[in-house]
């Protein structure tokens, strides 16, 4: 009878647990993992997806740090409209050439045609912009800084990908408008500091800060800030936030003026616009889970300290059952009380063995084991989720050590993450090598020229055979020029690109991209 039970048990744990492997079929284990995890629901419009509490929570922590983090920058919170008219939209020619081919528009109410179709917001430059040239007259009026957490729709082509690519996400987005370029361009980096903070602080995941180049900068900005993070499993790289400086090319088209105080003259404002949005959740389990599940990392996590007795019996007496289940709420509300955001699991029609899986496979941190001799060593057994690795803590300071273990746990996915970056790291002088290093799923830093036709060529003799998008076999884009540049350009440099006789400007990192 012993052995049935354990069966039935081993039955249990594999339907509940990841088929797939992350290594042998990635797209499946992603999905898995989304799913089994309760991270989202599958929906019937292609590109969307139900965001359920346990990713939800994930993007409330970013939420919690990133807005008062631009409200201490003076930055304020409001809302505009969804919708937005084709005369606006069509204002900035460049902005909308970009984004022509993914706007979703309105075309009809019931039966009948709009007058006018109107568009659904790929982002709000076109939508605000109108008001700021209402709000800005003088000098006084500046700056404006205004941001919105919302969402937007991009009816995108590329394969859709839950949380990483997605046709409706959401984001927030700052807009701000200065009299002074340099005060606009100081700002575009403490932004981009905040993005790389929400990866490393947060998510705890390294990010490459660094500059787009002509070809990939935000269309009708001046330049184009940006935080790339890697992701090993698939070799690729993917763009984790944008901070971009607009300069005047909105202000011009939009008449955004004020009266310069000594001059009398009118002038346009300077710009920026920057966005992050809920693919961070995608790159968090693309780069930290495993093939037990989600691996969350402790600051975001909705929980972060399971409780789960154990050694409960058949035979067991009431009274020491209701005692140890006691014991272990008493425990809960201390960690609770210390800030920890712990969840006692106390259900009693699942095994102690299924919950460990079920929360396993949900990423949560560290579980905790209560049994009776636990309780009689005045002890618990601490499981940490993103090595394994059983610790026995004394109860008199297990608030204090739980409080330890979770930034131990943070740093460590977060070094780990580095190595992974770092180990796929290359420099590369010679196109011959390039490919082999893109196939080897490294990411390539080449002295680059900078101009867009070569990195066309770059781009496209990259491509394998049966390239199509989405698959490994694409062309490496440029992902950005870091700011750290860890090689200086030297006089025999040569443009990555051997059919160019420009001279290099700097290293530009290249890689296969989401
Ligand atoms: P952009 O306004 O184009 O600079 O976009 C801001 C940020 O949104 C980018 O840096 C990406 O990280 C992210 N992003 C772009 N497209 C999508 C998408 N379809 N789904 C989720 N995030 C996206």
């Amino acid at each position: 009878a012993h052995k049935d039970e354990s069966q039935t048990g081993l039955k249990k744990q594999t339907r509940l647990g990841l088929e797939a492997r992350k290594e042998e079929n990635l797209a499946d284990w992603y999905s898995q993992v989304l799913t089994k995890a309760e991270l989202i629901e599958y929906y019937d419009v292609s590109g969307c997806y139900i965001l359920r509490p346990w990713s939800y929570a994930i993007w409330e922590a970013i939420k919690n740090f990133m807005d008062p983090e631009i409200k201490k920058l003076g930055v304020q919170n409001c809302y505009f409209p969804l919708f937005v008219s084709r005369a606006m939209l069509e204002k900035e020619k460049t902005h909308i050439a970009d984004f022509s081919p993914e706007v979703a528009w309105v075309t009809k109410s019931g039966d009948t045609d709009l007058s006018e179709p109107i568009a659904v917001r790929p982002t709000s430059e076109t939508v605000m912009y109108p008001a700021y040239a209402k709000w800005v007259q003088s000098y006084r009026d500046l700056p404006i800084k205004l941001n919105q957490w919302n969402n937007v729709v991009r009816w995108e082509f590329k394969h859709p990908q839950p949380f990483l690519r997605t046709r409706e996400f959401l984001w927030q987005e700052g807009h701000t408008a200065h009299a002074a370029f340099k005060e606009a361009e100081e700002e575009v980096y403490v932004i981009l500091d905040l993005y790389a903070r929400i990866y490393t602080d947060l998510l705890a995941i390294p990010v490459i800060k660094g500059r787009k180049t002509e070809k990939e900068k935000f269309a009708g900005g001046d330049f184009t800030t940006t935080v790339e993070a890697y992701v090993g499993a698939s070799g690729r790289a993917i763009q984790g936030a944008t901070s971009h400086h607009l300069g005047q090319n909105f202000s011009r088209m939009f008449e955004i003026m004020y009266e310069d105080p000594e001059t009398q003259e009118k002038k346009y404002v300077y710009q920026n616009s920057w966005g992050i949005t809920t693919r961070t959740i995608g790159v968090m389990i693309m780069i930290h889970a495993d093939n037990q599940g989600l691996v969350l990392p402790p600051r975001v996590a909705c929980f972060q300290v399971v409780i789960v007795p154990c050694g409960i019996t058949a035979s067991m007496k009431d009274i020491d059952r209701k005692a140890l289940i006691g014991s272990c709420e008493e425990l809960e509300a201390t960690l609770k009380a210390a800030g920890i955001r712990v969840k006692g699991d106390y259900r009693d029609n699942y095994s102690p063995g299924w919950k460990f899986n079920h929360w396993e496979l949900k990423g949560v941190p560290v579980r905790i084991e209560v049994g009776p001799k636990d309780i009689k060593e005045k002890q618990v057994v601490a499981v940490r989720r993103d090595t394994g690795e059983k610790l026995t803590l004394q109860r008199e300071t297990a608030e204090s050590d739980i409080l330890q273990l979770l930034e131990t746990i943070h740093h460590n996915m977060l070094d780990k993450a580095t190595k992974e970056l770092e180990s796929h790291t290359v420099e590369c002088r010679d196109w011959s090598d390039f490919c082999a290093q893109l196939e080897k799923r490294n990411i390539i830093l080449a002295p680059f020229c900078g101009s867009i036709p070569c990195e066309d060529y770059i781009k496209q003799e990259s491509a394998r055979e049966e390239s199509e998008p989405g698959a490994p076999s694409m062309g490496a884009k440029s992902l950005c020029t870091p700011f750290v540049q860890t090689t200086a350009i030297q006089s025999t440099d040569k443009c990555i690109n051997p059919t160019c006789s420009n001279k290099p400007q700097s290293y530009t990192l290249f890689g296969r991209s989401y």
